[in-house]
């Protein structure tokens, strides 16, 4: 069986089209005026201004007929609705957790994790930091600690499981500190911050032993699974005959909590959950959701989306549908690779990353060259992108100085389901255009700075 994912030969996405929706072309002045009113930042535009959305693939993705009817079996029972044992019962058939508590996004569950776990002082070890994420350990009172392998960190390093965590950090983190003041491991599947990056079934499994020795528990940020499994199909030694929901179940049972975000793997536009296999710790969980999302039988989710969730699950564990979805991506990174844009290697699961520092090369990192690239790309094609490096990173809490990350990138992120093929190519003629004119692009600065995640609305202007 060829588990390659179909890059050379023409191949069709493994759905057809039942609705559409119209978008509107914009003209580049539209363009023009629209991001100088958006402060440069692409998160301000209106959506009726883009014409590609690749902004995130966030609660972006197009539900199935089947999620849609899934809708019209809500169950709106303020306690104990039906969608929420089939969302249970769903997330311990495939995902191996045996409570789970609904949330109304990812960052819910993050909210509630941090503060039942995290001490102040303690220090919190991840393969990579994930903004909502690390800001949730802070506001707990914990550290942030970058355990992930060096690799993750060079754009150009071909390292199939980027995603991996480096056991010598971690043992230097234990010999610093000792195991008492760390709470957990996060380890985060298909690592959103270092590229859609994977890590592989060896590296979790030593991972398991190591934390199994240091009494740690593992919690697995597991927005991406799918994604992550289907790498490990495709490049891990004496894996490609065993089925994505295997290899998902196994990742899962390898770890002990799970914070998800629905709105991505899943294909549903709102939700997620926390899930464990501690009794104890579910039922403090319980006690918290309670204050901050709803009833632990629905924690900020209609009973219709969370059956819409249910059947996401077992439709994001298909082979057909995960390979296209990697597949599309890769196609895209293909393109941009052939015309020699610098991008983030290998290409990861969910986007492209390009590499903002060496395509600007003239703007230095105070001026943010992310942000200015993704305000030109927007400009020149009406593709909306991400900066992912010194505006995302945000300020060090302790110093109040700028983190300056080795990964100044822009990310175009592809919705699930969602574009065809030809939207791809109309992408990568707009990437490739603004890469052949970097000289007319200047460097920004802030016109309003937010506290905290400061990338959401940071207004700039350009350093003439
Ligand atoms: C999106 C995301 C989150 C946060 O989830 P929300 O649903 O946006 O609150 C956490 N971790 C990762 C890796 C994510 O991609």
């Amino acid at each position: 069986m060829n588990t390659k994912a179909p890059r050379k030969k023409s191949w069709a996405e493994p759905f057809k089209i039942k609705m559409v929706e119209l978008i509107k072309m914009t003209s580049y002045e539209d363009r023009f005026k629209a991001i100088r009113e958006a402060g440069y930042n692409t998160f301000l535009l209106r959506s009726k201004d883009v014409y590609i959305d690749l902004l995130t693939d966030s609660g972006t993705s197009a539900m199935s007929d089947r999620q849609w009817s899934g809708l019209m079996m809500g169950d709106e029972a303020y306690a104990g609705s039906r969608n929420f044992y089939h969302l249970r019962d769903t997330v311990e058939e495939y995902y191996s957790y045996k409570y789970t508590v609904p949330a109304h996004q990812g960052r819910g569950a993050e909210h509630i994790l941090s503060q039942l776990l995290i001490k102040e002082g303690d220090r919190v070890p991840g393969n990579m930091y994930f903004t909502t994420t690390r800001l949730h350990q802070e506001l707990a009172g914990g550290v942030f600690v970058d355990v992930i392998i060096d690799e993750a960190h060079d754009p150009a390093n071909e390292h199939p499981f980027k995603g991996n965590v480096d056991f010598n950090k971690l043992d230097a983190l234990v010999n610093e500190i000792g195991a008492k003041r760390i709470p957990y491991v996060c380890i985060a599947t298909a690592v959103n911050m270092a590229g859609g990056q994977p890590i592989s079934l060896e590296n979790l499994r030593k991972l398991r032993q190591w934390c199994d020795e240091h009494k740690i528990t593992i919690v697995h940020d597991m927005t991406r699974v799918a994604e992550n499994a289907y790498f490990i199909k495709d490049r891990e030694p004496g894996c490609a005959d065993m089925s994505i929901a295997e290899i998902v179940y196994e990742i899962c049972s390898l770890t002990d909590i799970a914070t998800m975000s629905a709105k991505k793997d899943a294909m549903v536009n709102i939700g997620g959950f926390l899930a464990m296999n501690d009794k104890d710790l579910y039922d403090r969980a319980c006690n918290m959701v309670v204050v901050y999302e709803g009833l632990h039988t629905y924690g900020g989710m209609a009973g219709r989306d969370m059956e819409a969730l249910a059947i996401g699950i077992t439709e994001s564990v298909d082979y057909d549908h995960i390979r296209a979805r990697v597949g599309q991506v890769l196609y895209l990174g293909d393109r941009l690779i052939e015309a020699g844009v610098p991008i983030v290697r290998p290409v990861g699961g969910h986007a492209v990353f390009l590499d903002a520092r060496n395509i600007l090369s003239h703007i230095p990192q105070e001026q943010f060259p992310a942000q200015a690239l993704a305000a030109a790309i927007y400009t020149q094609s009406g593709v909306r992108s991400m900066e992912r490096g010194a505006v995302s990173a945000g300020r060090n809490k302790e110093t109040g100085e700028n983190y300056m990350p080795k990964l100044e990138l822009v990310r175009l992120t592809i919705p699930r389901r969602v574009y065809t093929q030809a939207h791809m190519d109309v992408t990568a003629e707009g990437v490739i255009e603004v890469y052949e004119n970097t000289d007319k692009v200047k460097g920004l600065r802030f016109t309003y700075e937010p506290e905290v995640l400061r990338f959401f609305q940071g207004r700039f202007e350009e350093v003439e």
